[in-house]
């Protein structure tokens, strides 16, 4: 029998105000449901392939984490930080029927999703009195489904994903995506950030970045936001707690792991040099993080 350890937690929304210049911009925090995955897939067991059959084989799974969307009151326009998750993921045989047995299979011994309607997007944005209508843009860090599953919410809206996340994506479930996605896929520019080097300006101002951090897939992106004050990372799933970066421990699914070490030496770095907020999307401490400005250090 396998184990989910602990109760289902509840993960309250959060709403923060930062100083962008000089004048006050709003972020939310918004959970839209939870995902519990095993335990050798959040921290990796085993070298080479064999952490990957150990996901399959563990019996374990984690905590429920969130799923956070991160939105952004910005003076370009309201912007979407990811997804999240809907519903339909409760029943994943129906949900995933069109795609590979294979990928099926895995994704069943992987990750167990709890969504209501209730915490899909658009209620969400009702509950810190938003319209989601008023979006403007939506961002994804990569396209994996419990990132993009809220695209629906979005018909009209530009979307943007990385040229390299696009061609290279890797466990995602194109048969999920709404009918019509056409992402606006973008290439960084060189020399636009310390550390990471690359990054293509999201804002007119520049002061919204996104920055390659590499590795969970090759494509992944992170969203580098530079407000007054400090930075915030929004970091999707480069790791899926800051403890993981602190303590340089890789996670049991990752499409280079290599990389992955090398994206978290880079967020360390970045983090020395300027005051950060690290906030990775299935961290259950992400939404306290960014109300008490707790840097990661
Ligand atoms: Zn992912």
């Amino acid at each position: 029998m396998e184990q989910i350890q602990g109760i289902l937690p509840t993960f309250k929304n959060v709403t923060t105000t930062v100083k962008l210049k000089g004048k006050d911009v709003k972020i939310h925090g918004l959970c839209t449901g939870c995902v519990a995955v095993k335990t050798n897939f959040k921290k990796k067991k085993g070298i080479g392939e064999l952490a990957k059959l150990n996901i399959l084989l563990d019996k374990n799974y984690t905590n429920y984490l969130p799923i956070w969307v991160w939105v952004i009151e910005h003076p370009d326009g309201l912007i979407v930080i990811d997804t999240g998750e809907n519903a339909q993921v409760a029943d994943l045989d129906k949900y995933l029927e069109k795609e590979s047995w294979f990928l099926r299979f895995q994704f069943k011994n992987a990750a167990k999703f709890q969504i209501q309607e209730k915490q899909e997007l658009n209620h969400q944005f009702s509950s810190v009195n938003l319209s989601i209508d008023d979006v403007k843009l939506v961002v994804l860090t990569h396209l994996h489904l419990d990132h993009t599953d809220g695209l629906k919410f979005f018909p009209k809206q530009e979307i943007i994903v990385g040229d390299l996340e696009y061609k290279r994506a890797d466990s995602n479930m194109p048969s999920t995506y709404p009918k019509r996605f056409k992402p606006n896929k973008v290439t960084y520019q060189n020399d636009k950030i310390e550390i990471f080097n690359k990054a293509y300006p999201i804002t007119s101002n520049e002061d919204l970045l996104y920055i390659p951090t590499p590795g969970h897939t090759i494509g992944h992106s992170s969203i580098l936001f530079k407000t007054d004050n400090f930075d915030i990372i929004f970091s999707g799933d480069s790791s899926y707690s800051q403890e993981q970066v602190l303590m340089n421990e890789l996670a049991g699914v990752n499409a280079d792991y290599k990389l992955t070490a090398k994206t978290y030496q880079n967020i360390v770095d970045y983090c020395r040099l300027r005051k950060t907020i690290y906030l990775p999307t299935h961290d259950e401490n992400a939404g306290q993080r960014l109300l008490n400005n707790t840097f990661l250090s």
